[in-house]
């Protein structure tokens, strides 16, 4: 039997930064992926190719608006070209994910399904048992479909299909108004489907700032139409399309269409591991809990990534996957802030969030203060004719952020600067001390930093001292 140091189950985000960090540090790892490839979800299904095809789309919106400027444009997208345009960025960013790249760094890997059979063996699917000190379960997790009668009999999509369509479909109906379902709805109303979004509670973006949250859904309504509040009954098969049956506020509603996504959360990859051969516990809906050392209860098990049900973000396995690459190798118990975390939903505008909302500082019971900017006040975003969007940021007594915020074209990018300053423990105000070149966006940033200052110098007791002081100088 072989033995390891660390074997790490799963070769998407959270398990290659394992593999890869435990063996440049010259541990003994073996990778098991079941799949054939590395990459995992973000590669295959998620981040990438769904981001490929929002550009797509973003630029096919782009190109129809240069009506206005006397070019005529009209046609029919060919989706045939969207999906090499996404194949493309896939197969590019694959390169990185080689198998070749990681056997370089020393580490094994087998291809095949994986479970447990001891609390430090494992059985790989078509090989031998293999052993380890330190096991890493980074197994992901995949679309969750919900119980809808009727469901089974229609033809649907996820996110692992929806982007194969050779065919732009003309009236597309998605479940679930959580990121995932609307990046890609709106992607596909902009590619020209008529597209509804059906959400079951009373709104989308339930996770943001509510402020944020009422910019980004006024403008997401120019693309997509938004049905919240809605009980699905049932799904029907209407001619050649399917019809949903929903009541919305007691009513009954039919929306048809020739479409169907599912975009209504994660389930884990966990079935098939048999974790209980090594005693570890599930939660109810089967994913691997762990602590901030990201322990399972048996504490040579560490759960990173989706696998662990706590943050669904290509980063946030990074960030994991780093911490457990020390705690794994060198035994150690350092932990993961997830405070800071962040998090972009990369619709249009593209909407950013760090740290507590307003909503919970309230809840919170924590005293704080609110600085905000329009982004019609912000030079360049007038310039670009891109007004509509809110910067956000709540801070302590002190001037300490609790909180950041954004909405707007861009905001994943321009906000970056207010991360820095949390993970330095910098205040606001130093956001407000650097020079910004003139005029770019993430002087959105500034001008809400500025606000901190104008309130500390102009509306407190400053410019009475200072007035004294310039009326005895002169
Ligand atoms: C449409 C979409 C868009 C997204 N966009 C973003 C984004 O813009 N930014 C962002 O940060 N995140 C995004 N995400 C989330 C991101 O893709 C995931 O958080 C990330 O892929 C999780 O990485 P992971 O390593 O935990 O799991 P995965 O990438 O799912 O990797 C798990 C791997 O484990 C393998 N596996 C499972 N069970 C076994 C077993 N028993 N034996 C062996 N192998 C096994 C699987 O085959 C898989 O390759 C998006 C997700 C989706 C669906």
């Amino acid at each position: 039997m072989e033995k390891y140091d660390v074997m790490v189950i799963g070769g998407g985000s959270a398990g290659l930064t394992v593999a890869s960090g435990a063996a440049s540090l010259g541990a003994r790892v073996a990778l098991i992926e079941q799949s054939g490839r590395l990459g995992g979800d973000c590669l295959h299904f998620g981040c990438v190719p769904s981001k490929a095809f929002i550009q797509a789309a973003k630029e096919v919106s782009i190109a129809r608006k240069a009506a206005s400027f006397g070019f005529d444009v009209s046609g029919a997208v060919d989706m045939s070209a969207v999906k090499k345009r996404v194949e493309e960025a896939v197969a590019s960013i694959q390169q990185h994910d080689d198998p070749e790249r990681f056997t370089e760094l020393g580490v094994d890997i087998y291809f095949g399904r994986a479970e447990f059979v001891t609390p430090n063996a494992l059985l790989i699917e078509g090989e031998d048992y293999v052993y380890g000190k330190s096991i890493v379960i980074a197994t992901g997790s995949s679309p969750l479909i919900p119980d809808i009668p009727g469901l089974e009999d229609v033809s649907y999509h996820t996110n692992e299909s929806v982007l194969d369509l050779e065919q732009l479909p003309e009236k597309a109906i998605f479940i679930g108004g959580g990121p995932i379902s609307l990046e890609i709805a709106q992607a596909f109303s902009r590619l020209g489907s008529d597209v509804t979004v059906v959400e079951k509670a009373s709104s989308i973006l339930s996770k943001e700032d509510r402020d944020i949250q009422e910019v980004a859904i006024e403008v997401l309504q120019e693309d997509v139409r938004i049905v919240t509040d809605a009980d699905i009954q049932k799904v029907t098969k209407d001619g050649n399309g399917l019809s949903l049956h929903c009541t919305v506020d007691g009513k009954d509603l039919h929306i048809n269409g020739d479409m169907l996504f599912v975009g209504t959360g994660r389930k884990p990859n966990s079935e098939a591991l048999n974790v209980d051969k090594a005693g570890v516990e599930t939660d109810q809906k089967g994913f691997i809990p762990a602590g901030d050392d990201l322990r399972t209860n048996v504490s040579h098990i560490f759960s990173i990534g989706d696998a662990n049900g706590r943050y669904f973000f290509t980063h946030a396995a990074g960030m994991e996957g780093k911490q457990v690459v020390q705690n794994a190798v060198f035994g150690l118990k350092g932990k993961v802030n997830y405070d800071q975390l962040p998090w972009v939903t990369y619709t249009s505008p593209e909407i950013f969030h760090a740290g507590m909302t307003e909503e919970e500082a309230k809840e919170s019971g924590i005293k704080y203060k609110v600085y905000q900017t329009t982004l019609d006040e912000v030079d360049r975003f007038v310039a670009d004719h891109q007004t509509r969007g809110l910067v956000k940021i709540l801070t302590d007594w002190k001037g300490k952020i609790l909180g950041a915020h954004a909405v707007g074209e861009g905001a994943g990018d321009w906000m970056q600067p207010v991360l820095y300053a949390m993970a330095k423990n910098n205040g606001i105000g130093s956001l407000s001390n650097m020079t910004y070149p003139y005029p770019n966006h993430a002087a959105a940033v500034q001008q809400t930093a500025d606000l901190f200052w104008r309130e500390k110098l102009f509306d407190g007791p400053v410019p009475a001292v200072t007035k004294k002081l310039i009326e005895y100088k002169r």
